[in-house]
């Protein structure tokens, strides 16, 4: 699949659900109105679409969500979608989870073929941990983290940078992570969905604010490191680990965007940050063939935006999407 803009998409996140037994305060309002059930595609429909992208070109899945392993059943999803690893055709299938539920699931992830897991930890701090998520139990995500580990998962550790909450932990975090041989990624926080109280202005923080400040500390030697993903890499001299920045809002990430996005209820999102979007639900469930199927897909990649249009600062401190993350799966 090629777009208007000459890039291969051959990557592929789903939102697999957009619930989560978290509700982080950059993510999510603490009164969220989810789904109602009956919107949501059934596991096996959520296969058979994504066994369509496989089909298509698409190399790499990552399941996210909402909070994907909370999802009842997932591994039914993980053990079908694991069958393209065997064959061949996927090269890789990962996930993006809050690590919640790691602890009973990292075993089973890791004999199905996935090798790598993204994990959300925003701060070290029990209590602070407590106050962002909401309601998350910090040990809880430590020992799922430990089961990964145990289970030969690779693990980057994705931390949402806040002004005034973790700013003042980067220099723990890359220890922390670098002696656990964990990446570690940074991230802007990006102005999607109402979240009650809290406003963006107040959150954000320009990751190359962050950077000058972590350069205080130690040496970081750029890379050209890639996961597939927007992340920017460096090497820190001091740890010998890696550390990534994803920065849609000060600096541009859509020139190489190989990606699309699908939720539960079968909307494909050609850009993070833009609203136009494809029905997939529909052309699924008309017929048992894909072929129907596959020519709403051609025709989605074809209006493939060429990228986002994010800002924050004191006029714009509201959403410029209204979909929060959780929807369309981060
Ligand atoms: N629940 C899983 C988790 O937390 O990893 C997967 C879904 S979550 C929406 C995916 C990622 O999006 C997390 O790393 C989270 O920190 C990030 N995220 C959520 N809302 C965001 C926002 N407004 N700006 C930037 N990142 C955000
Ligand atoms: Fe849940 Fe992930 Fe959003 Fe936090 S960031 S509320 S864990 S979906």
């Amino acid at each position: 699949m090629i777009d208007p803009f000459g890039r291969h998409i051959s990557y592929l996140r789903v939102s697999v659900t957009d619930r989560c037994d978290f509700r982080c305060v950059y993510c999510m309002a603490e009164d969220m109105t989810f789904l109602p059930k009956a919107e949501v595609l059934s596991l096996e429909e959520l296969e058979r679409l994504c066994t369509a992208f496989v089909r298509r070109g698409v190399k790499k899945l990552r399941l996210t969500g909402g909070e994907p392993l909370v999802r009842k059943n997932v591994m039914s999803l993980f053990r079908g979608l694991g069958k393209h690893l065997d064959s061949g055709a996927l090269e890789e299938l990962t996930l993006t989870t809050n690590g919640s539920q790691l602890a009973k699931y990292a075993q089973e992830l890791a004999d199905i073929g996935v090798r790598r897991v993204n994990v959300s930890m925003d701060t070290l701090d029990p209590d602070k941990f407590r106050q962002l998520t909401r309601w998350g139990d910090l040990d809880q995500v430590m020992r799922g983290l430990d089961a990964a580990q145990r289970a030969g998962l690779a693990i980057k550790i994705n931390a949402v940078a806040l002004r005034g909450v973790n700013d003042g932990e980067f220099d723990e975090m890359i220890r922390w992570s670098h002696g656990r041989g964990m990446d570690l990624v940074l991230i802007e926080v990006m102005p999607m969905g109402e979240i009650g109280d809290a406003t963006r202005l107040d959150q954000y923080l320009p990751l190359s604010l962050a950077r000058t400040e972590i350069a205080r500390h130690f040496t970081l030697t750029e890379t050209d490191y890639r996961t597939g993903g927007p992340a920017r890499y460096f090497r820190v001299e001091e740890t010998g680990g890696r550390l990534g920045f994803i920065t849609p809002l000060t600096h541009n990430f859509c020139e190489s965007c190989n990606r699309v996005r699908l939720t539960c209820t079968g909307t494909l999102y050609m850009c993070l940050g833009q609203e136009d979007a494809a029905d997939l639900r529909g052309p699924l469930r008309a017929s048992e063939s894909d072929e129907v199927l596959d020519r709403a897909i051609t025709e989605a990649i074809a209006r493939k935006p060429k990228g986002h249009d994010f800002i924050i600062d004191r006029r714009n401190s509201g959403p410029a999407v209204p979909r929060h993350m959780s929807v369309t799966g981060g």
